[in-house]
């Protein structure tokens, strides 16, 4: 009974030893999305989706100067917006978010984007990814967002979840709130730089502590073992097949 109740414990003190390692080796990690406010910062991660950073980034400085402010984006030409966003792709889809996005926040919220993750997912096209994404960086309220890097990365290092939500959860469970956006902003970096779709461990520094890495290793050594079997033993499987 002790042990059952010691585990999870266990588990989560791992976690955190596993991620201030990750701190340490991608410091400073934050989004790297450019924006002044949280209206910038909503409509620059809605133009994140299925593009990157560095793309969005490229557009946003003339889309936020001639849309400022919700009201201005909620009346501009969807031919227009179209024209400005289209370097992000799926610009057609995003032009029609980002009016939907823009005539709910003048509806309900006077034009403001709120600070609460309930009134932020009632905003159409608005996940809790993004909704985590305004909240950590442009309210400085505890929110872990959870992409695809990070999905795959917690995967990798075995974290409980295979969903989304349930990565969250495991993820906040075992960190204190004040490290929940810099945790997912790690992990993005990560994702990006290193634990790529094919990860670079040999560069990681918790490959050690790293589930895949470990299979990774076990694998490697089977192999190596019976490459080295001695040729008789060898020939001695192939009689008996
Ligand atoms: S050891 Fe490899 S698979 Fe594990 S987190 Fe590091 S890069 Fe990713």
């Amino acid at each position: 009974m002790g042990t059952k109740i010691a585990e999870p414990a266990r588990s989560r003190a791992r976690l955190r030893r596993t991620l201030a390692a990750l701190e340490a080796q991608h410091p400073g990690a934050d989004t790297e999305l450019v924006h002044r406010n949280a209206f910038e910062l909503l409509v620059a991660t809605v133009l994140s989706a299925q593009s990157t950073d560095a793309r969005v980034n490229e557009v946003t400085a003339s889309v936020f100067r001639r849309y400022p402010d919700a009201r201005a984006l909620a009346a501009a030409d969807p031919a227009a917006l179209e024209d400005a966003i289209r370097p992000t792709g799926f610009f057609r889809a995003k032009t029609r978010s980002l009016l939907g996005l823009a005539a709910a926040l003048v509806e309900r919220h006077d034009g403001e984007v709120p600070a609460s993750m309930g009134a932020l997912v009632a905003l159409p096209g608005v996940g809790r990814k993004t909704a985590n994404v305004v909240l950590g960086h442009a309210f400085g309220i505890p929110g872990l967002p959870v992409d695809r890097h990070v999905l795959r990365v917690a995967g990798r290092l075995g974290v409980p979840g295979t969903t989304p939500a349930a990565v969250e959860a495991a993820l906040c469970g075992a960190l204190p709130p004040a490290r929940w956006t810099v945790a997912s902003d790690t992990l993005i970096l990560h994702g990006r730089r290193i634990c790529r779709p094919r990860p670079a461990c040999e560069r990681c520094a918790v490959r050690r502590r790293c589930d895949f890495a470990r299979r990774e290793r076990a694998a490697a050594a089977r192999a190596g073992a019976q490459s080295a079997a001695p040729p008789r033993a060898r020939r001695g499987t192939e009689r008996v097949r």
